[in-house]
């Protein structure tokens, strides 16, 4: 599960922010104050932080600057109410990774920190192994019991998607979300045809399928019987 921190003071935006980050599978804690969330953000091994600039406390330039001089590189995805060049400079400057301007669409935000969370390798494991699947995902190798199987960018996205987590489902609309980041209710089309051509790919040549339809719910990866 990723674990978000949320360092915002106008109270209603944090909670509304905290509620739908949590829809979408996140553990999420909130930081009122510049200071609670520079300790919070030292102590809590995040995967990501969403941090407002005008905070009561410690602004959230110095929280950005204190963040980083204590070595942790946590991406941080900086709001503020101003939009000048100036201001996205120094706060790219004190280390956040993004920035976005308020009044924001909850959707760009949403898919801005799923964009950071991928960027970071940090809490996940380089390789993803499921049976006699490998994936290498900073090299974005893919070997199959000893054999290497080139696969395209998308190809390699939407495995690594359902290799992290054999034996459950996830839906066509979840992987339009995660692999695509298209909404969820687009034609789900497209997903079909990458998962066949993933099928030609990693499981016609060998004996065990791996790549399982759950029909009318999305698709999975089982290892049972695979080495
Ligand atoms: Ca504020």
């Amino acid at each position: 599960m990723n674990r978000l921190l949320i360092v915002e003071d106008e109270t209603s935006l944090a909670s509304v922010l905290q509620r739908g980050f949590e829809a979408e599978g996140m553990h999420v804690d909130l930081a009122h104050q510049g200071d609670t969330g520079l300790r919070l953000a030292l102590e809590g091994e995040y995967d990501a932080i969403i941090l407002d600039l005008m905070l009561p406390g410690l602004d959230g330039h110095r929280v950005c600057t204190a963040i980083r001089a204590a070595g942790l590189w946590t991406p941080i995805l900086m709001l503020t109410a101003k939009d000048s060049e100036y201001d996205e400079a120094q706060g790219l400057d004190t280390g956040a990774d993004d920035y976005l301007t308020k009044p924001f669409s909850y959707l760009v935000l949403q898919s801005r920190i799923r964009a950071l969370l991928r960027r970071t390798a940090r809490g996940r494991p380089q390789r993803i192994i499921a049976g006699d699947l490998v994936l290498e995902t900073s090299a974005r190798r893919c070997i199959r019991a000893g054999r290497d199987i080139a696969l395209t960018s998308r190809e390699f996205d939407l495995l690594a998607v359902l290799a992290r987590r054999p034996g459950t489902v996830v839906s066509k609309s979840a992987l339009l979300e995660e692999v695509w980041d298209l909404p969820g209710e687009s034609d789900p089309n497209v997903v079909e045809v990458h998962v066949s051509a993933l099928r030609r790919k990693i499981d016609r040549p060998f004996p065990h399928k791996l790549l399982h339809t759950a029909r009318g719910l999305g698709y999975r990866i089982l290892t049972d019987g695979a080495p």
